[in-house]
């Protein structure tokens, strides 16, 4: 995806500025001088997936291998922000595939939630995404994804009650159609 386009040098500072003043902050004050040019690294460095293309993580890293036996990274944690607040969610995230001739590097999966989760995100599309980009790459007899994460926009605000935890999944190919192969991927990813 595109680098996203400035008009000149970075606004974001002086959208924090003013955003603060309309809290009923004085953005003059020692502790906020530095916030707005704070934030604005921070939400570059929390969007930076928007800069990656997921195909380009996996490119490079994907081997032939006669292996067909189901392949699960499981325990991937992940930092995102909620596309309609813009607050954290965040979790584990679990991701299986059975091979049909290629592999890939097992530290790329990690890096691909990364990218996926380094945009504004709705859990249940980061799940999606996460599932394709795999099956796009791989073209493995399946792919299963599940994510669990705690949404603060939900929790901070009392809409639900802390910890609760919210559980997406996705299931592409063999891990749809035969209950089996979802089962042994649901079990390793259970198992402790
Ligand atoms: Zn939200």
């Amino acid at each position: 995806m595109a680098r996203p386009k400035l008009k000149s040098g970075d606004q974001i500072p002086a959208l924090v500025e003013a955003m603060l003043a309309e809290l009923g902050e004085d953005p003059e004050r020692q502790g906020l001088r530095a916030t707005p040019a704070r934030v604005s690294r921070a939400l570059r460095e929390l969007t930076d997936g928007y800069r990656v293309r997921p195909e380009d993580v996996i490119a490079g890293a994907v081997f032939d291998q006669d292996y067909d036996e189901m392949v699960v990274v499981k325990d991937i944690p992940f930092y995102s922000l909620c596309e309609h607040h813009m607050l954290p969610f965040f979790g584990a995230c679990h991701v299986g595939y059975l091979p049909k001739g290629k592999v890939v590097g097992l530290s790329k999966i990690p890096r691909l939630v990364g990218v996926f989760a380094h945009r504004l995100q709705l859990q249940e599309k980061m799940t999606k995404e996460i599932a394709e980009a795999l099956d796009g790459a791989l073209a493995p007899r399946g792919v299963g994804v599940v994510v669990e994460a705690r949404h603060l926009c939900m929790e901070m605000r009392g809409v639900q009650k802390p910890g609760g935890q919210m559980i997406t999944s996705c299931m592409l190919g063999t891990f749809r159609k035969d209950p089996r192969t979802r089962a042994e991927f649901l079990d390793l990813v259970r198992r402790q």
